[in-house]
C-alpha cells in the first residue's frame, strides 16, 4: 500500500508554487480576459509565502502542514481566490488530520472534504465557470478509478486529466460566480483563471504524490 507523507506533501505544495510562478503571466493574461487580472500575482504571492515557511514544515504531519498553508493563503491572498484555495487546504487539514502518513483512499476523502468546503464557501456549482469545473471531476474521476481497483499513480494520472478537462471545459461557459459573472455572455469564449490554476495543483499532484 503506497502512503503519502508529510514530505510528499510538502513537495507536493512546492512543485505547485512552481508551476504557478512560471505560469504567473498565463494565469494573469486569463484573468485580464474576464476578470481584473491579477490571479497569477495573487496565487504566486500567497505560495512564495507558502514556500517561505518551507523550514517550519519540516518534520511536521500532514494537518499542520496543510493548516499553515492555508493560513498563509489567507493572510497574503485577497480575491476570490484566496479564502477559496485556503477553505480547500483548511478543510483537507481537518480531513488528514495530525498523520504523517495517509493511504490513496484517505487522499480521495481529504480531496471530498477540500471540494465540499469549496463548494459551501464559493456557492458555486459544476458548470459556473470556476476552479470548482477542475476541481470537481478531478476529485469524482480519482475516487471513481480508487474504486475500480486501480493503483494510486493511474488514479492520479486520471485525476490530473479530468482537471485538465474541466479546465478546457470552462472555455464555452457562462460565467454565473465571481468577477467573469459581471460580463455575462461577453464571459463566453474564455477559459476560467481559477479552474487554470486548479489544473497545475493537479499535474503537480500527479508529479509528486505518487
Ligand atoms: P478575484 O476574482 O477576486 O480577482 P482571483 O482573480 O484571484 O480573484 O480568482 C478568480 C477565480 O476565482 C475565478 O477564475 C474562479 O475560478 C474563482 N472563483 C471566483 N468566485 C468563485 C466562487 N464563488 N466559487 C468558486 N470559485 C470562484
Ligand atoms: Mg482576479
Amino acid at each position: 500500500m503506497p502512503s503519502i507523507t508529510s514530505e510528499k506533501i510538502t513537495s507536493w505544495l512546492e512543485r505547485f508554487a512552481e508551476l504557478v510562478a512560471q505560469n504567473k503571466d498565463y494565469l494573469t493574461k486569463l484573468d485580464s480576459a474576464i476578470g481584473d487580472a491579477d490571479h497569477g500575482a495573487n496565487m504566486d504571492r500567497g505560495f512564495q509565502a507558502v514556500l517561505a515557511k518551507k523550514n517550519d514544515l519540516a518534520g511536521k504531519d500532514i494537518a499542520t502542514v496543510l493548516k499553515t498553508t492555508a493560513m498563509t493563503l489567507l493572510s497574503t491572498v485577497g480575491g476570490a481566490s484566496g479564502p477559496l484555495y485556503a477553505t480547500f487546504f483548511l478543510q483537507a487539514a481537518q480531513a488528514a488530520g495530525p498523520k504523517t502518513e495517509i493511504s490513496p483512499e484517505e487522499f480521495g476523502t481529504l480531496l471530498e472534504k477540500a471540494l465540499a468546503g469549496v463548494i459551501q464557501r464559493g456557492k458555486a456549482a459544476l458548470g459556473d465557470k470556476t476552479m470548482v469545473d477542475a476541481l470537481q471531476p478531478a476529485t469524482e474521476s480519482y475516487q471513481a478509478a480508487l474504486k475500480a481497483g486501480k493503483p494510486f499513480p493511474e488514479a492520479l494520472e486520471i485525476a490530473a486529466h479530468s482537471a485538465e478537462a474541466g479546465m478546457n471545459g470552462t472555455v464555452p461557459l457562462l460565467a454565473k460566480k465571481g468577477r467573469a459573472s459581471y460580463l455575462g455572455e461577453r464571459s463566453i469564449g474564455h477559459q476560467d483563471p481559477g479552474a487554470t490554476s486548479v489544473n497545475f495543483l493537479f499535474q503537480a499532484a500527479r508529479e509528486t504524490l505518487a
